[in-house]
């Protein structure tokens, strides 16, 4: 067993930290070192690492655009597949395209069968002459490569205008070819559609998202009321999947229905080809009444993938992200799969205790349902 550390080994590996940290040296061992040393404190810190590792867990939404073998040791030891997302932004947030999707594939490649890749296509070429079988054979390429989903992000929507100054929506015909092609090659297409409600609200410390918006302004849409509504958006996004029923559409981030999940059942009860991941909106599951928000994640268990968004980027410490990353795998296990008591912006949350049965579906089946190709089968 990977996972079998016993207490005395901890700490020799705590001392061989400290030791080779004050003589600096083993800098590139110490992560891994730090990493086996937190997850075997698991048992007596509580912090659920064993548990959600004994889940086999795939995280379906992280970007990581950086390779780093102890970042791999940790991935293996938590039994953690990942689905590494290419975003093509304006921005430039991860880098141009090329770059990114370059630092992805290393990551993938890197990752000892733990990471699969989801690609995208610059939409802003969507005027182009043979934008469409261009992005196809592009895509075709990739799957063949082992790339298991395709990505499209909130500038469709909120961004991408045609000449007239009009939005080009996710269910613009353009795209119509390629969702076909996608859906003939059995992938998945994973729709971050929209943005969170307090984009178009006034702004309001207590939101999740009150940071977010106060550092990228371009996607407040509090401040360009002239940028469509988040319902026409919403509704395109809908018409894409009554449009498209051999489609499997995975919505990011609660499929922008954050505040409510009766706005998520609505859909789950029109489109059987829609599923939602839960990356950077836990915190809302959080804060909507528990039982409602339990009842949901029941009713609906075979519709809901465990996502979380943590980044692994090139200006980042392996140290940084091996805290980080593990800090969110331990909330979101305490909030999912225990009783226990979180502290969220002042508010005391309580665990949702989730039967194992659906823990199982959120963490690992659905995953593998709705992305197929996330983890490898086994031989
Ligand atoms: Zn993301």
């Amino acid at each position: 067993m990977h996972l079998d550390f016993k207490k005395n080994v901890f700490v020799v590996l705590v001392a061989a930290t400290v030791t080779a940290s004050a003589f600096g040296v083993l800098r590139s061992t110490i992560p891994s070192i730090v990493a086996a040393a937190l997850l075997d404190q698991a048992p007596n810190a509580g912090n659920g690492l064993q548990a959600l590792a004994a889940m086999d867990p795939v995280d379906t939404h992280v970007h990581a655009f950086k390779s780093d073998p102890d970042f791999t040791t940790l991935i293996a030891r938590l039994h953690l597949h990942l689905l590494d997302i290419c975003v093509a932004d304006r921005h430039l947030i991860y880098g141009d395209l090329t770059t990114e999707l370059a630092r992805a594939n290393g990551f993938v490649h890197g990752s000892q069968g733990h990471a699969k890749l989801c690609i995208t296509f610059d939409p802003f070429d969507f005027q182009q002459k043979d934008f469409a079988p261009k992005t196809i054979a592009k895509l075709r390429q990739q799957f063949a490569d082992g790339v298991v989903a395709v990505k499209i992000w909130k500038n469709i929507g909120m961004e991408l205008t045609k000449p007239d100054g009009s939005y080009v929506m996710p269910d613009d015909p353009v795209f119509g070819p390629i969702y076909n092609a996608i859906a003939a090659e059995n992938k998945t297409l994973v729709a971050h559609v929209a943005e969170p409600s307090s984009s178009w609200q006034a702004p309001n410390p207590d939101s999740p998202d009150y940071d977010y918006y106060k550092e990228n302004p371009q996607w407040y849409m509090y401040l360009h009321p002239d940028h469509p509504r988040k319902e026409v958006i919403l509704a395109a996004r809908d018409h894409l999947l009554a449009e498209n029923p051999n489609l499997r559409v995975v919505g990011a981030h609660l499929g922008s229905m954050e505040t409510d999940v009766d706005e998520i059942a609505k859909r789950f009860d029109r489109y059987p080809n829609f599923a939602v991941d839960t990356a950077a909106r836990m915190e809302y599951l959080m804060i909507e009444p528990r039982e409602k928000v339990r009842n949901f994640l029941i009713k609906y268990q075979d519709r809901v993938l465990y996502g979380t968004d943590l980044e692994f980027l090139s200006d980042e410490t392996t140290a940084e992200a091996l805290k980080d990353w593990q800090e969110t795998y331990a909330r979101d296990w305490k909030f999912l799969a225990t009783d226990q008591t979180l502290d969220y912006k002042g508010r005391k949350i309580e665990g949702l205790n989730l039967p194992a049965p659906v823990l199982r579906r959120i963490f690992h089946d659905n995953a593998v349902r709705w992305i197929p190709g996330i983890v490898p089968s086994a031989k």
